[in-house]
């Protein structure tokens, strides 16, 4: 069993951004990747909110110069998956991947959230080309456009009207007739005029070549389907944080959100969370970065304490 005194468990930017801290404090820190180096920037192709690119930079450039910058201090990146975690006795932990096993003293998880799909035909092949899951990340592309939304919760409604910043307009798709989100959001939705809904109906299909052309939507009280052109869908049916390894181990909200402390420290001492894992509010590439800045923080000096 390999001995390690940092890992991190996933490499979007909270888990890159501890990684680039602790090794420059010279703990050596091994990151386990996650099946995806990156995690969700990686499959975003445009970010122009992330400070110091005026020009706007991808989200697998931003992710190269993090890993890079993270390695010069001499963080490892493992491309490997935790399988099988056991924190319950304490330091030091234990991590299995598909290859290797490891003991840690301290733990840093950063393995994010996924925005829930819709699981309808298209909608897979067209993410990036008109399917998307982050307005804030993709909005600017529809100036001028048409687009819907699907969902409607807080997120729907905000991430809706933040379209309309850019797009021509914009069609919320909501499966009932009533809405989940709040009154303040719904007052200012339905006072838009470029926001309209479509009530009571399901999307069936994403349509389109290379890009979105068209959804097929169809009405659960009269069963009728029709298609409706746009230049986009923006999907907005919820998030689920990726906290499956922990169940058992690490308290967690209903959601399944891990709970943190005021030190990113969660309900097993040593071991700290980042970034959306522990997040359900921000979701920012700004906002992961931080917080895994304070989980590296947290965690030398977690270890300091050890040791001392
Ligand atoms: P949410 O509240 O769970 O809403 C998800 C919406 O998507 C619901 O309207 C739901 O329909 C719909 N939906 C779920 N699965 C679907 C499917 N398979 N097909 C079609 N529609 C589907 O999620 P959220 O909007 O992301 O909000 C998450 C939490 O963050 C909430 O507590 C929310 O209040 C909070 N939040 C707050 C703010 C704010 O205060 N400004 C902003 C964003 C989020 P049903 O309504 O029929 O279930």
């Amino acid at each position: 069993m390999q001995k390690e005194d940092i890992v991190i468990i996933g490499s979007g930017p909270a888990g890159l951004t501890a990684a680039l801290y602790t090794a420059r404090a010279n703990l050596r820190p091994l990151v386990i990747s996650g099946n995806q180096l990156g995690g969700q920037i990686s499959i975003t192709s445009e970010v122009e909110n992330y400070p110091g690119f005026p020009d706007g930079t991808t989200g697998p450039e931003l992710v190269e110069l993090m890993q890079k910058q993270a390695e010069k201090f001499g963080a490892r990146i493992l491309i490997d998956e935790v399988a099988e975690v056991e924190f319950r006795n304490g330091s030091p932990f234990t991590l299995k991947t598909y290859g290797d096993s490891f003991e840690a003293d301290v733990v840093i998880i950063t393995v994010g959230a996924s925005p829930k799909r819709l699981e309808v035909p298209g909608e897979e092949a067209l993410i990036g080309r008109g399917v998307s899951y982050c307005a804030t990340c993709d909005g600017f592309f529809f100036r001028g456009k048409d687009v819907v939304v699907v969902g409607g919760g807080d997120s729907a409604l905000e991430e809706g009207i933040f379209l309309t910043r850019f797009a021509n307009q914009v069609q919320v798709i909501h499966r009932r007739d009533e809405l989940r989100a709040g009154e303040t959001l719904k007052k200012r939705a339905f006072t838009s005029d470029k926001i309209s809904f479509i009530w009571d109906s399901v999307v069936e299909e994403i349509l389109g070549e290379n890009k979105v052309e068209a959804v097929r939507i169809r009405n659960v009280k009269t069963e009728g389907t029709r298609e409706i052109a746009t230049d986009g869908v923006f999907i907005f049916i919820g998030h689920y944080p990726n906290s499956d390894l922990f169940q058992g181990q690490l308290e967690m909200d209903e959601r399944g959100y891990l709970i943190t402390d005021e030190h990113m420290m969660t309900s097993v001492p040593g071991i700290f969370a980042a970034g959306e894992i522990q997040d359900p509010v921000f979701r920012q590439i700004a906002t992961s970065v931080g917080q895994g800045c304070s989980a590296a923080l947290m965690a030398e000096r977690w270890l300091e304490r050890l040791e001392g």
